[in-house]
């Protein structure tokens, strides 16, 4: 079976049908490999991998009911919950994580959705991290459109902003809002200019039609989101953990390599769930596509492998970070 069309890539399409999407899982796992292999080339260099740190500047007490989230007053995680806080102690950990090679900060906070004097903390925290030369992303819940337009300002890079998974699956995971929701704010963000971070986690008890579906959201999108997070779900000691089987490394990788070719020019990045794979999957991960992890050794409340193995890691496999103005080509 041959690689898509040159001139069909050029033009990330976002009208993919589930059928497409579908034959591309059902694909054999070799075949499946190289196409996405071949697809990546085309727009990025498959050495160079971005690197993100993420921080959780408000953690806890969350009144949303994602039953993957240690973080929701729903799950007894035993988690503690934290105040916002405060901007020194979040550029301190910027710098740091500067110095150990990120090229983007992300900060992450607990909430449904920001208040206004809240999301003022919040911008004066994007602009202390752009003020490093860092890119920026923050993940605060639902947003308004003024709301939106005050991150910009700010200087936002990046809102992450996840639709978690399929239409269909979406309400045995989340009650407390509508996917509907989820693509409103996904659509005040696109609006006011800000790039999008918007992908899912796969190992909650969905089924292969709702991974079809969640990437086939994902890449029917207006514009595709520039990064695409695909997250193994880990949230130990909440519903969707306790309640789900052990995901198949081979599904995961599946779900990369599809997600890269719909997504052609977008940054798929393996994210929580980094810190139980062996680094051969990782590897496969690389191989699929994926071209984007968090560094560091929390990713807000989830362990993650620490720096020093990361560096190992992309020492064996001959990868290194991307620098900071590498973009998609084409
Ligand atoms: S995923 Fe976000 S919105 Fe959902 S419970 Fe956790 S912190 Fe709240």
């Amino acid at each position: 079976m041959n690689a898509p069309p040159r001139d069909l890539l050029n033009n990330p399409r976002s009208d993919w049908t589930r059928a497409e999407i579908s034959a591309l899982f059902a694909l054999p796992f070799p075949e499946l490999m190289f196409r996405a292999a071949s697809v990546h080339r085309i727009y990025f260099d498959p050495r160079e991998v971005q690197i993100s740190t993420l921080l959780s500047v408000k953690t806890g007490g969350c009144p949303e009911d994602c039953s993957y989230c240690t973080q929701s007053v729903h799950n007894q995680t035993g988690l503690k919950a934290t105040k916002l806080m405060d901007v020194e102690a979040v550029l301190t950990e910027a710098r740091a994580a500067k110095e150990a090679g990120a090229s983007r900060f992300c900060m992450g906070a607990a909430w449904r959705n920001p208040k206004d004097k809240d999301l003022e903390v919040v911008c004066t925290m994007v602009e202390g991290v752009k003020a490093l030369g860092m890119e920026t992303c923050v993940t605060l819940g639902m947003l308004t459109a003024a709301q939106a337009l005050r991150l910009k300002q700010a200087g936002l890079d990046y809102y992450n902003h996840n639709l978690d998974t399929s239409p269909e699956y979406y309400r045995h995971v989340i009650t407390t809002r509508t996917y509907q929701d989820r693509l409103e704010t996904l659509g005040h963000v696109r609006s006011s200019g800000i790039a999008v971070c918007c992908g899912g986690i796969i190992g909650m008890g969905e089924s292969q039609g709702d991974r079809i579906g969640l990437i086939h959201a994902l890449a029917t999108l207006p514009v595709h989101p520039e990064s695409v997070p695909v997250n193994a779900l880990v949230g130990e000691g909440t519903p969707s953990a306790d309640a789900s089987p052990t995901l198949d490394p081979f599904d995961f990788v599946r779900t990369i390599a599809v997600a890269r070719i719909v997504m052609p020019k977008s940054m798929v990045r393996l994210s929580a769930g980094r810190e139980g794979m062996s680094a051969e999957t990782q590897a496969l991960c690389f191989l699929a596509g994926a071209n984007s992890i968090f560094y560091g050794s929390k990713l807000l409340t989830t362990p993650n492998p620490e720096a020093d193995c990361d560096r190992a890691l992309f020492a064996k496999l001959g990868l290194c970070p991307m620098p900071l103005d590498a973009k998609a080509d084409g």
